[in-house]
């Protein structure tokens, strides 16, 4: 892995792309990610830097905490990270993500992040400090070592994973799973839903996002170049032939599986997720043809109608 430091000089805390998440202030502590998921939507945008690399910022946590100073109205609460995993397995990111947290939890800002990386204790020590202005999510699409291994290839085991979000919300940290993305035809058989589910009531968490994968080209490229079982690629492709393309985001698009799949899908999910006493929230934002709801990412600013970003 290559990794490359600058000093940047315009602002971190920006506000992100989503429209629901628009009232929190987001924080990327790096440029690429070494989880290097095949499905990333980042890998289309402008600023990637390629699957072997990463951009750090060597004065992110002095210049996000003079941004806070500066700020008229602090934000209520901060994203970790709409581009990037805050707990990528590297050092130097890893005391970035802690100095950060650190810093806004003392200026009274409560912390949300998502997460498929590994916490350092130091960071689980911060948390248990401030419990409740901490909003965890951990990404995890299926519990099949196998299948991570092809498409969240640097990102921590299920067990690792699922023991980390049992840490968690016995701290009494609001935490959910983001299922997202499950991928139709590999992930959503019942029994790997059954093994899912089973695996995540058994850590006390009782939410979970749901959505489906979208395509987009670079993902699609990512698929090609890393998905060597030509059977296993069109199985995943060939649903989204019909080419349904719904905006995703404030400005971009995505190709999404035709709606009858995602209604029969999210359906079946949540019954299976019912049984093990676990309520889903389907990612509106990606699916806003057949539903209103907001996931679980949402929270926060659903507690606090008047968490604004300014
Ligand atoms: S962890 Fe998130 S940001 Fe990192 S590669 Fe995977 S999807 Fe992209």
């Amino acid at each position: 892995m290559n990794i490359v430091t600058k000093q940047r000089k315009t602002n971190f805390l920006s506000s992100p792309a989503l429209d629901c998440l628009r009232a929190l202030a987001n924080i990327n502590v790096s440029a690429g990610c070494v989880h290097n998921c095949l499905y990333c939507y980042t890998k289309g945008y402008s600023i990637y830097p390629g699957e072997n690399t990463i951009e750090l910022y060597e004065n992110i946590v002095a210049k996000v905490t003079d941004e806070i100073k500066r700020k008229r109205k602090k934000p209520r609460c901060a994203y970790f990270c709409s581009s990037c995993d805050p707990f990528q397995p590297i050092p130097r990111i890893q005391q970035i993500t802690f100095d950060l947290m650190k810093a806004l939890l003392e200026n009274n800002i409560n912390v949300q992040f998502v997460t498929k990386g590994i916490i350092s204790d130091k960071t689980f020590e911060l948390f248990n400090e401030h419990p409740s202005k901490i909003f965890g999510h951990i990404g995890l699409i299926t519990v099949e070592e196998k299948i991570l291994k092809i498409f969240e290839p640097g990102a921590a085991s299920p067990p690792v994973r699922l023991n980390q979000l049992e840490r968690l919300t016995k701290m009494g940290i609001e935490m959910s799973v983001r299922c997202d993305p499950i991928i139709h035809g590999l992930t959503d058989s019942d029994e790997q839903l059954q093994k899912l589910f089973s695996a995540i009531a058994n850590t006390g968490c009782k939410r979970v996002s749901i959505s489906f994968l979208f395509l987009r080209p670079a993902i699609i490229s990512s698929f090609k170049q890393n998905i060597s079982d030509k059977e296993t690629l069109d199985k995943i492709l060939k649903p989204y032939s019909a080419n349904n393309i719904l905006p995703i985001g404030l400005s971009s698009k995505g190709t999404v599986l035709p709606p009858e799949i995602r209604k029969a899908g999210f359906e079946k999910i949540e019954k299976i997720a019912a049984g093990f006493g676990i309520t889903t929230r389907i990612c509106g934002c990606k699916n806003n043809d057949i539903t209103t709801q907001k996931c679980y990412l949402t929270r926060e600013i659903m507690n606090s109608p008047k968490l604004l970003f300014s």
